[in-house]
């Protein structure tokens, strides 16, 4: 009699996830992986990486502020032979709540000082902001802008994707990290890296003599992170991400430590990918101008997503907004580059079309690249 086969997507399925399973995954020279738990979250679980010596232990990324995360954080540094109260130091790569919000709590009940890049000031103004009424809340602006006023109606029933903002949550933390610091963490040395892109402020972690690099939402294994989601916004978060890739390919080759998803072994390699991918959907995008689309929200409907190519009606509310948000991005890349115009109707919504061929002129051939800088613009607040 046959064994019926596990059906591959089944098995393929419960292997891509096998990363968030709780528990610590030992990773060699004191470092651990911890898994944290994200309910109803479509990443699943946020990496927590554990920075281990004898005197005690420092974290990269805290997870997120709930009590499943807070148990699941303290029983793995128990397995690990320490308890919460012994974390020195959380340094986070950025300020979203999953990677944040569990260090503030944590911080409030024991001792542990908090670092963040410095350049996520701006987007815990921002959520302060907008949770005292002095700055409105934004997304649905921006989704005017992008055309997409249906769905700005669409979210209107709701506050926010996430629900007021709760401002225990988002306390500074103790250290600003400015780009190119180096950390010195008894067992190891890590430089800090600002990497805008996913948002402003984000930085990661470069451990050198290890070869590794603690890799936040910068450089994920499986997908391809959210672009300028943040509460501040960022018009330009798409051309800060390119440049934040490419600055990893500047790094040696590393061994990948992502908050989401397994350790992977080159940082190249993944970068290299997700550099592609970004050009296709550039490709993508411009080909939807060509063929007559001019709003990001109509770009966006024209373009498949995520891996399976779903179509853009089948998304979630809040993946619809972020796909809105991330062609607006790369809309805004092409404009940079010179392949489609922007101008403002009337009623405030961008239209972009296709660029004029320019004139073959030598002359002009010779005088160089053509200044491209785009206007400056206001950031425009989103939700965290
Ligand atoms: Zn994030």
């Amino acid at each position: 009699m046959a064994v019926e086969p596990v059906s591959r997507p089944a098995a393929q399925a419960a292997g891509r996830y096998a990363w968030a399973e709780p528990g610590t995954e030992d990773l060699g020279g004191g470092v651990y992986r911890i898994p944290l738990p994200l309910p109803g979250d479509a990443l699943t679980a946020v990496n927590v990486y554990a920075l281990t010596d004898s005197e005690g232990v420092d974290l990269v990324d805290a997870g997120m502020a709930l009590a499943a995360a807070r148990e699941q954080l303290a029983a793995a540094l128990r397995q690990l032979g320490y308890g919460v109260g012994d974390v020195r130091n959380f340094f986070i790569t950025h300020v979203h709540r999953d990677h944040y919000t569990l260090a503030v709590e944590l911080r409030r009940a024991h001792r542990g000082a908090i670092a963040l890049g410095e350049g996520e000031r701006a987007n815990l103004r921002a959520v302060h902001a907008v949770a005292s009424g002095r700055r409105e809340r934004a997304t649905v602006a921006g989704l005017h802008r992008q055309g997409a006023s249906e769905l700005a109606g669409r979210l209107g029933g709701q506050d926010a994707p996430n629900g007021p903002p709760d401002l225990t949550q988002w306390e500074d933390p103790d250290h600003w990290l400015a780009d190119g610091t180096d950390l010195d963490v008894r067992s190891r040395t890590l430089r800090v890296v600002h990497t805008p892109g996913h948002t402003r402020g984000h930085v990661v972690f470069h451990d050198a003599a290890s070869a590794a690099l603690f890799a936040g939402d910068h450089v994920l294994p499986h997908i391809t992170p959210s672009i300028g989601f943040e509460p501040a916004g960022n018009r330009m978060a798409l051309r800060d991400y390119l440049g934040s890739l490419e600055l990893m390919l500047a790094l040696p080759d590393s061994r990948l430590l992502p908050a989401h998803g397994p350790v992977a072994d080159s940082t190249h390699r993944r970068v290299t990918e997700l550099l592609a991918h970004h050009e296709t959907r550039l490709t993508q995008t411009r080909e939807a101008v060509s063929a007559g689309m001019s709003t990001a929200y109509e770009v966006a409907k024209a373009i498949p997503w995520t891996r399976r190519r779903r179509n853009f009606a089948d998304l979630e509310l809040i993946s619809q907004l972020l796909a809105t948000n991330e062609t607006a991005a790369h809309l805004e890349v092409l404009l940079l580059r010179g392949e489609v115009t922007r101008q403002a109707a009337p009623d405030g919504t961008e239209l972009y079309s296709p660029a004029e061929p320019g004139p073959a002129d030598s002359d002009l051939a010779a005088a160089g690249p053509t200044a491209t800088e785009p206007e400056p613009t206001e950031p425009e607040p989103t939700e965290p």
